[in-house]
């Protein structure tokens, strides 16, 4: 333990430890991939349509394609009578001009015959006889699909630093791109500490705990799209844990959980102050509070603590947006319970949303593994505040 004031920043607020943690990440670079394996990557550049969709006006429906004037009865509920002159279907357009009092079959996607500008669906029409329909209400307009109304050719449709869910997959595709520019992976080395920490498949003794953490964080990283580089375990031993750090050479990044708290066997803080670096210490949150960010020969090190909720915490609220460059996503809701607030803390308490409302979890200790399973929000408490049963509070979705 040192006695001496540090020279590193102590008690940094969420965002700033948010700022400063994505402030020594690298660069990664960019990369181009087939479309097919570009869900979960940020997108390095703005993506242009190659084409405009719909390619030509069309139908939205199937029915017949007309002149809506031609439909337009002057005694409502009276049906109209046109001449059916010809099909258009996807694909194999109507080639000549649909006339007055004439229409044309159309399908879904199909393009809309010149002289046309509504269509009727396909459940108002009647036939009468072989070469005519009865319209029980006039055409619409409104179901015809304008060329380029979802986006025209040129169009910078997705935009540099987007993540790319399965639905702008699906856009790209449609876009006309085959493989997409994004950015390169972070790659992330990850350690757990602790004696007490072993793997899940062995014989517990009493005293130790399973390296849920390792899992946890492991399962987090690839969902952030980030290379993994598992490091395994490293006992709680200022040798030990300076030798798993040195096998971190090549990451971009090294996450390790447990060892930063105020325990004589927490070696990770003043092992970084000795031979490496500290950035900050200690975050104004719980849980999650003994967060740690240093650096070791130029390798960003950020400590997260080794309580299994904690560290989750910490993860989603600090590291992935700093690794993702995507902001924390949260909304407001109907507190249905009341939610404690703490003078020099934002709180992140475990909540359940249920019918728009959110619920306190209840069990809100640090290792309660088990309430960050059932529980599907984060209720965020700010500094100072504390939220009553109907009030409005911000909550970050798990
Ligand atoms: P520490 O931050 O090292 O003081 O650990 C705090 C608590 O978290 C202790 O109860 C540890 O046993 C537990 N813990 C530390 N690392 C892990 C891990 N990888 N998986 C599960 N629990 C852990
Ligand atoms: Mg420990």
């Amino acid at each position: 333990m040192t006695s001496t004031r540090p020279d590193f920043p102590m008690h940094v607020s969420v965002q700033q430890a948010r700022e400063m943690l994505a402030a020594l990440l690298p660069d990664p670079g960019t990369e181009t991939v087939p479309l097919a394996r570009a869900r979960g990557r940020t997108l390095a550049a703005d993506l242009q349509a190659l084409v405009s969709h719909p390619s030509a006006t069309e139908s939205a429906l199937d029915g017949i394609a007309a002149r809506e004037a031609d439909t337009l009865t002057a005694a409502p509920g009276a049906p109209v009578r046109l001449r059916v002159v010809g099909e258009s279907r996807a694909g194999v357009p109507f080639a000549g001009t649909v006339g007055p009092g004439e229409c044309v079959r159309i399908y879904t996607g199909a393009p809309l015959p010149s002289g046309t500008d509504a269509i009727c669906p396909v459940e108002q029409l009647t036939e009468d006889g072989p070469d005519h329909v009865l319209l029980a209400r006039p055409a619409s307009p409104a179901d015809v699909r304008q060329e380029g109304g979802d986006f025209r050719v040129g169009e910078a449709v997705l935009r540099a630093g987007v993540l790319l869910t399965p639905a702008r997959v699906a856009l790209a595709a449609a876009l006309g791109h085959a493989e997409v520019p994004v950015r390169r992976r972070l790659r992330v080395a990850l350690l757990s500490t602790g004696d007490e920490v072993i793997e899940p498949g062995r014989p517990l003794r009493p005293g130790q705990v399973y390296d849920s953490n390792r899992y946890g964080l492991h399962a987090m990283l690839e969902e952030c799209g980030c290379e993994v580089l598992p490091l395994g375990h490293a006992p709680d031993s200022p040798e030990a844990l300076a030798r798993a750090i040195e096998a971190a050479g090549g990451a971009d990044v090294l996450l390790t959980s447990g060892g930063v708290s105020m325990g004589r066997y927490d070696f990770m803080r003043d092992l970084l102050m000795e031979r490496g670096r500290v950035a900050f210490w200690k975050v104004r949150m719980r849980p999650g509070g003994p967060a740690l960010l240093g650096g070791w020969n130029g390798l960003p090190v950020f400590g997260l603590p080794g309580n299994p909720v904690s560290s989750l915490v910490v993860f989603q609220v600090i590291v992935r947006p700093a690794l993702t460059g995507q902001p924390v996503q949260t909304l407001r809701l109907r507190a249905a319970t009341p939610f404690r607030g703490l003078p020099d803390k934002t709180a992140f308490w475990r909540g359940v949303l249920r019918e728009g409302q959110v619920y306190d979890y209840g069990q809100q200790g640090s290792g309660v593994l088990r309430s960050l399973s059932d529980a599907n929000a984060l209720v965020v408490v700010p500094e100072g505040g504390a939220v009553q049963a109907g009030e409005e509070v911000e909550v970050v979705l798990l």
